[in-house]
Order: C-alpha cells, then structure tokens, then sequence
C-alpha cells in the first residue's frame, strides 16, 4: 500500500514536488518519451560512489566483478575510480581493455579458460590470472614459458556455500570452480604453482555464493581458509564478491564499508599478517541500485476474482532474474512516485511464455495503457543477460549525472537482428 522505500532507488533518486521521480537531474518518465522504453537508466554518480566506497574499503587491488554489468563506459568508470576489473572470458577482456583499462588492472577468471583466452591475456599483460584446474597450470605453464612471467592466484574452493539468508558448510564439494580443500586439490595446486618457474604465485582466492544478507557467512569463509593460507605465506588473499543488495521492500543488505570491515576483523582475529593484501571483488553491489529499468504499459486485462495482467514493453528478455531465479522486484510510476499503491497486478512482459514475469505480485498506483513503469535495482544482471529472445531488440544503457542523459550502449535495431545472418 505504501509508497515505494527510497532505499530501493539510487541515491541521487529525487521525487519532486509533483511526485515525479528524476535521477541525476533527468526526470525519469520524459527521458522514457524521448529515448523509448524499454531502457536502462544509471545514476552514474550512484556507480561511482559504490566504486569509491569499495576502495576506500578494501584498498587498492579491490575489483569491479564485470558479469555483473559491462559496457566500454562502465569499464572505463570503474577503472577512473580506481577499481581493477574481474573478467571471466575473452569476450569480457575484450569490452574492458576497449573501455581504455590497463591490462595490469585485469583480473581473469573462468572455470574453463581456452588456450586462446590464456594467451591473449599473456600477451597482453593482464594482471592477475585466478587458476581453476590442473589443465589450466599445464596449459599456463605451456603458454607462459614463451613470454612473461603472470601472477596468479590459486581459485579454492572452501566447502562453505553461502545464499541469500544462510550459508552451509558444504563439506566434500561438489563444484565446478576451483580446487577442494576437502580433497586436498587445493594444496597439491599451490605445491605446483610455488614450484613453477614461469608462473608467480602470488595469492589464493575463493568465492561463496551471491546474493549474500549475513556478512558472517564472509567470516566463516576466512575461518575456513585461515589456516591453509597463513602456511603459504602469500602475500594476497582475495575473498571473492557475493555481498547482497534490497530489491524489494523490507529488505536490508549490509553495505560494502560494514562487508570489508567484518573481513578485515576475521583476517586479524585468525592472525592473518597485516601486510597481507586482503581483497574483493564486488559486482552486484556495486551495480544493482544505481540502475533502474523503464517500460511503457501496453495492455492491461484484469481476469476477476483472479488477478489484473499488466502488460509491458520488455520482460524476460531484459530481466530473466525473476525466470531463473524466482527474484522478486518492485515497480511503481515515475509520474507518482510517492503515491500510495493500492492495486495489485502482475507485471509481465512480451514475450511467449507464460512465465515472462517482471514482477509476480506487485502494487501499483494507477497503470493506465502508455504509463511508464519503473523497477528499480535492477542496474545488476540485468542488461548482462539481456537476450534477443522473440527477437526483442535489447534496450539502451543511459548513464544520467548532473542533469545530463548520456547514451552509453544504444538500443538494438532491427537491422542488428539479422546483421550477422549469411546474406
Ligand atoms: C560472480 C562473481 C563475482 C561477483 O559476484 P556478485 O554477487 O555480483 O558480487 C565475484 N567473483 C567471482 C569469482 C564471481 O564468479
């Protein structure tokens, strides 16, 4: 019933006086008449907080998780505030040494990286390569005796999985990522690496999980790890991403100052040297408040004693989280911002599926065909895993700073929809 919580909208989010909601200084349902729906619309100065709060946290080395949302301009921001950037293919790579960043402020990840991958970012210098598997030393060590010397991370994986509420100690792990600490995979990989002669050990890394509420679930991940890694005497401990963000109302997520604080207090309390680069790689939280996604209301059927459909512009498409995860969001109408909601419908998308759902049971004010329709925090995993589907163009990125509504990636056209067809 309520009016939406700000706390779900960047925090540049301003609701006028007329209830019209604007986002670094550009009202949000005139920008949508102008540039069309659907669109990703990004407070910019939202990103770049983010960025600043999780170096100044963390420290120098901490890195922008780039899956989460990657274009040439969020590469380039988030290197300006001095991020490095998390990559897990080549075609990642691509987009951020595109973005202008410094290849030895790469960090390249994958389970399963191609000998063409490896070799791209030898030769160009990436600074960090997180190894995955034994196939990935002997081809590491294959490919790097011709060249430089990479610094690498060993990936482990810390039998500790950790979702939205609650982690679980997983024990003997069954995982794709890494090597097993239960198994001890995790200390014949960095009895190899400290052996090898081309290839520089420098540190360990592990990842838990995204979507993560309890910062604890972080520190029992170090306690886990503590031990292992004070043997090795290394001087980098990266603890992966995976802290949490609200998506909908009643939702708290812990910020990145209070994540890093709590690691950082968990490495000195199990005696991790001081000097020991402990670091992250934030990807949601960096991203997913500072975007919001615009629709247009196209057809409304209300099915009594049922439910009302609220049909838009978009859908699964440009936000398969509700499809694959079950996600929840919110929505509401630019125009009225403030506005109690006292309908409930369904919003769904476009497409032919009847699980095309944006969100499964939202409040609105008063949708009538033409609105513009806002979800908010949906700047993560969004416009990353934006499809085609239906052959639905996949929309805009429009960063908004101080009153000025830049065009980063522009909308798909038709034409692009066949532009890689044989003639
Ligand atoms: C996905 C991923 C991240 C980022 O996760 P978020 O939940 O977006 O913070 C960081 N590191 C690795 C290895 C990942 O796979």
């Amino acid at each position: 019933m309520e009016p939406l919580s700000r706390d779900l909208l960047p925090v540049s989010a301003v609701v006028g006086a007329d209830g019209r909601l604007s986002v670094g200084g550009i009202d949000v349902a005139d920008l949508a008449k102008k540039i069309g729906t659907p669109a990703f619309v990004y407070d910019e100065a939202e990103l770049r907080d983010r960025c600043r709060e999780a170096v100044s946290a963390w420290g120098d080395g901490v890195a922008y998780a780039a899956k989460a949302f990657l274009c040439r301009a969020m590469a380039s921001l988030a290197h300006e505030e001095g991020m490095c950037i998390d990559v897990s293919t080549g075609g990642e790579m691509h987009v951020a040494l595109a973005g202008g960043v410094p290849p030895d402020r790469l960090v390249l990840h994958g389970n399963n990286k191609s000998e063409g991958e490896l070799a791209t970012a030898l030769e160009a210098g990436v600074g960090r390569i997180v190894v995955d598997s034994f196939d990935e030393i002997d081809r590491l060590e294959r490919l790097a005796s011709v060249g430089t010397c990479p610094s690498v991370l060993a990936r482990i994986t810390p039998g500790v999985e950790a979702h939205t509420h609650e982690y679980v100690a997983t024990g003997i792990d069954d995982s794709k990522f890494g090597f097993s600490l239960a198994t001890g995979a995790a200390h014949s990989a960095v009895n190899r690496l400290s052996k090898s002669t081309v290839l520089r050990l420098v540190g360990i890394h592990a990842h838990i999980g995204s979507q993560i509420f309890r910062v604890d679930s972080f520190t029992h991940e170090v306690e886990v790890l503590a031990e292992f890694f004070t043997a090795l005497g290394l001087p980098e401990l990266n603890i992966g991403g995976g802290l949490g963000v609200a998506y909908v109302e009643g939702e708290k997520a812990p910020s990145i100052a209070e994540w890093a604080a709590t690691v950082k207090e968990a490495c000195d309390r199990l005696g991790i040297p001081r000097d020991v680069r402990v670091t992250a790689e934030p990807g949601r939280s960096i991203a997913a408040r500072a975007g919001i996604s615009l629709y247009q209301v196209g057809t409304i059927k209300e099915i009594p004693g049922i439910r009302t459909y609220v049909s838009v512009d978009g859908g699964m498409s440009d936000n398969p989280r509700p499809v694959l995860y079950g996600s929840g969001y919110e929505a509401f109408l630019p125009r009225a911002a403030t506005a109690d909601r006292p309908r409930p419908a369904r919003i769904v998308g476009k497409h032919c599926e009847s699980g095309d759902v944006i969100v499964r049971e939202a409040l609105l004010d008063d949708p009538k065909p033409g609105d513009v329709i806002v979800t908010p925090a949906t700047g993560a995993y969004g416009y990353a895993m934006a499809s085609n589907y239906n052959g639905v163009p996949r929309p805009p990125v429009i960063f908004c700073a101080e009153g000025d509504a830049r065009v980063v990636v522009r909308r798909e056209s038709f034409e692009d929809l066949t532009a890689r067809d044989a003639p």
